[in-house]
């Protein structure tokens, strides 16, 4: 049975966004304005500029200004549709000479809303080419491309990249962070089939980033996460070939002990088959604890145990590799997803991610289901996805993305329509952090970014944080790309240089070629 996407995204431009006009104030945070523009500044861009500049009270600038979680409603002082890389470069000189606050924004899901203000938004998502090149199997996109339009056209031409299943999800942003994808497992991040990047400077400068010319860029870009070297205007990634991507969704219910009870089993063969070395390396697994949200379809209510497998073959080849999974009690038959009434209207969430390396115990996993079941709202899913595999064997000092250890990454999103619902749902989430404390490796995923995390340059960055700091510091040495989890030193760490990973502590001695 292939597996179905849980909420369906609302298509591009889908018109005035009604959940988030009829939200209680206390639901979302609305960040203070950095300073308007000056008509004479305002005049300079629009000068200049060959996209569009929106200010507040503009046409537009509602819909403009939105990012992903309704969490967040910023208010921009300035929106720049970059119509190009020239544009780019003219807002880059215009805050810098201004000293203007600034966020690049490329697909606006940022889960902090990290992309919305202050200041100035320097829109990326008309920089959004895609050219294939199929005889070298590389494919080269815009630093603003959704890659859901890049998947598609890469599913047509029979070559294969990690990706999300969320269109609107920008590559730029998806791979500075990481890029889980569907097949992740078998192939590694999105970030590790990157070959060239394209990245602006603050200084306007531009340059390449490979493996062997500015190095250190090219590692830190990869994992480093966005708004934080440069603005990537484009990335090169090589391509696989790939004749077969089968997919099934398998079901267990939550509703009663009992059922957690089986479904904990399922959750342990997990475990045991599917999240380590090199068993069963090109079955993908993603699971998520939900529920239904229909109120008139009671037997779809759940909660659920939804186990969504792609596997890198055929289908028979993946009906022997869950060989495992299909014998094991209680799986509920002829699931009809579009009876669980998951909508479009997403309400502001959320998410906290943990890494998870060493084994849970049966009752491990028992606790941490039924731990789901007192969830405080239907909306809340809790999610577990296999990593090992080759994803683990690619070397660690590859890119400063240093996750390559793991059994799975978990997290919980949790969601609120209103003050009330939105202290229960942290609180909940809080629970889960503690539940979670005694399995966590203590490392988090730098893509769901979690403005609580007390350490957040250890979580996302473990080993690599001084040679991020060091290729910060050369590459943006006065800090122009800022935001509130940006590399920055940490109050009262000695100024220690980085002694890994060794080719970046080498590349950092050069200076940065320019083309
Ligand atoms: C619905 C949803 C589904 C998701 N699915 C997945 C998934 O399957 N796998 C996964 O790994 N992650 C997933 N994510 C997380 C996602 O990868 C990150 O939120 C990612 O950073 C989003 O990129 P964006 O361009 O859409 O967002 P933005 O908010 O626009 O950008 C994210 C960050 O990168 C910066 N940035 C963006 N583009 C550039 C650029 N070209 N140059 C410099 N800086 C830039 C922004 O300033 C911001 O700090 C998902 C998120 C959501 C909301």
């Amino acid at each position: 049975m292939p597996h179905k996407r849980l909420y369906a995204p609302p298509p591009k431009g889908h018109g005035p966004d009604r959940l988030a006009a009829a939200m209680d104030p206390a639901s979302f945070e609305e960040p203070q304005a950095a300073r308007p523009l000056t008509e004479a500044e305002a005049a300079w861009l629009r000068a200049r500029l060959h996209g569009r500049l929106i200010l507040p009270g503009e046409e537009g600038y509602a819909e403009n200004s939105r990012v992903f979680n309704k969490r967040y409603r910023p208010r921009p002082d300035a929106i720049v549709n970059a119509a190009d890389e020239a544009d780019v470069a003219v807002c880059l000189a215009f805050v810098r000479e201004a000293d203007m606050a600034f966020r690049v924004r490329g697909g606006g899901h940022n889960f902090a809303g990290y992309s919305g203000g202050p200041g100035m938004v320097i829109d990326l998502t008309l920089l959004d080419t895609i050219t294939l090149d199929p005889q070298a199997a590389t494919v080269t996109v815009g630093g603003g491309c959704p890659q859901g339009r890049l998947g598609d056209l890469l599913a047509q031409s029979g070559f294969h990249l990690p990706l999300g299943d969320w269109p609107s999800v920008g590559v730029g942003g998806y791979m500075q962070g990481g890029g889980y994808g569907l097949t992740s497992r078998s192939f590694g991040m999105n970030l590790d089939h990157v070959r060239s990047l394209r990245v602006m400077l603050a200084d306007g400068r531009i340059v390449t980033a490979t493996e062997r010319e500015n190095h250190d860029l090219w590692w830190a870009v990869r994992g480093g996460t966005g708004n934080m070297f440069g603005v990537v205007l484009s990335i090169q990634y090589g391509l696989r070939r790939i004749s077969n991507l089968a997919e099934a969704s398998l079901v267990w219910g939550l509703r009663t002990g009992a059922e957690r009870a089986q479904a904990a089993r399922v959750l342990l063969t997990l475990q045991r088959g599917y999240m380590r070395g090199d068993e069963v390396p090109h079955t993908n697994i993603s699971c998520m604890a939900m529920f239904g949200l229909n109120d008139d379809d009671p037997a779809y209510r759940g909660p659920w145990l939804i186990v969504d497998v792609d596997h890198v073959g055929s289908e028979a080849q993946m009906q022997a590799a869950i060989a495992p999974l299909l014998a094991l009690p209680g799986q509920v038959p002829d699931f009809d997803f579009d009876r669980l009434g998951r909508g479009t209207e997403i309400p502001p969430l959320s998410r906290h991610s943990r890494y998870v390396t060493r084994d849970l115990a049966p009752a491990d996993w028992d606790g941490l289901l039924e731990f789901y079941a007192t969830t405080p709202s239907t909306l809340n899913t809790l999610y577990i996805q296999a990593a090992g595999g080759p994803l683990n064997a690619i070397p660690r000092e590859s890119a400063a993305f240093i996750h390559r250890s793991a059994a799975f990454l978990t997290f919980l999103d949790v969601f609120w329509h209103d003050g009330a619902e939105k202290e229960a749902a942290l609180d909940y989430q809080a629970r889960w952090g503690a539940l979670m404390e005694p399995f966590w490796n203590g490392r988090c995923y730098q893509n769901f970014p979690d403005p609580t995390l007390v350490d957040y340059r250890a979580a996302y960055w473990g080993e690599a944080f001084p040679a991020l700091l060091a290729v910060k510091q050369k590459y943006d040495p006065h800090a122009v790309f800022r935001f509130q989890q940006m590399l920055e030193p940490r109050p009262g760490d000695p100024d220690e240089p980085p002694v890994w990973p060794p080719r970046v502590v080498e590349s950092l001695r050069r200076p940065i070629a320019v083309a």
